[in-house]
């Protein structure tokens, strides 16, 4: 029930997903936002990598030169960047801050250094982590989609042996074993946080002004009597 002096205002949160290659955080996310078209906001970042087969401008990435990439980091236009694989990948700055300001929940699907940054720069931001049961279930998955031969797998596994080593600094780890589970462990991860005390201040503490006006006007009855 949200009453008329309900004191209830939602504040927008960044969450955070990252995951090895192959640990289906992409596939978690396209079924998330479309389980729950009006209550997430996905993050496009720009990248210099070459658009792959099925992609389009401005729906997966933007796609920009290694120029206008730099630009933009001299522009100051990202909220953070990094490098992966060999290229630039960044999250615009001002959607993010827009969707935050309107109160909104929006999610960066980027990778280990880049989510630290983000962490670094919002403190209350939350960090998903989303990983296969096993590696080997990890080195499957990569070689049964077939797009990649012996030597980008191998390079694949070896990033994700690095990035394994900064998972302590996450939030919550995601189990992506069945996809349907991943995605509502997802949701209720996001959605439980926002009634975390600690996201709550504003509302405890008009609580604790209300409730001491009440209580001093109260006394002053009281005096009256
Ligand atoms: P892919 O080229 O396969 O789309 O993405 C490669 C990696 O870059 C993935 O781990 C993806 O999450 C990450 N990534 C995508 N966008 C960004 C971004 O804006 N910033 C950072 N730091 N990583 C990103």
């Amino acid at each position: 029930m949200e009453g008329e002096k309900s004191m209830k205002s939602r504040t927008g949160m960044i969450t955070v997903l990252s995951g090895f290659s192959g640990a289906g955080k992409g596939t978690i996310m396209k079924h998330l936002l479309n389980a729950y078209p009006d209550m997430y906001h996905l993050s496009i970042s720009a990248t210099t990598r070459a658009m792959r087969l099925g992609e389009e401008e401005g729906r997966e990435y933007f796609f920009k030169t290694p120029e206008e990439f730099e630009k933009m980091v001299k522009n100051g236009e990202f909220l953070e960047h990094a490098t992966f694989n060999g290229n630039s990948y960044g999250t615009p700055k001002s959607y993010v801050q827009q969707l935050v300001d309107e109160g909104k929940d929006v999610i960066l699907e980027i990778e280990v250094q880049g989510a630290l940054q983000v962490k670094k720069q919002f403190p209350d931001s939350l960090l998903l982590f989303v990983t296969p049961p096993s590696a080997s279930v990890l080195q499957e998955r990569l070689v049964g989609r077939g797009t990649e031969d012996d030597e980008a797998i191998r390079q694949r596994l070896a990033i994700s042996a690095k990035e394994s080593h900064l998972m302590p600094q996450y939030d919550y780890l995601i189990i992506n074993d069945v996809l349907d589970d991943a995605v509502a462990e997802v949701h209720h991860i996001i959605q439980s946080e926002h009634y975390a005390i600690q996201r709550n201040n504003d509302t405890i503490l008009d609580m604790q002004t209300q409730l001491a006006q009440f209580a001093s006007a109260g006394e002053k009855k009281g005096d009256a009597q």
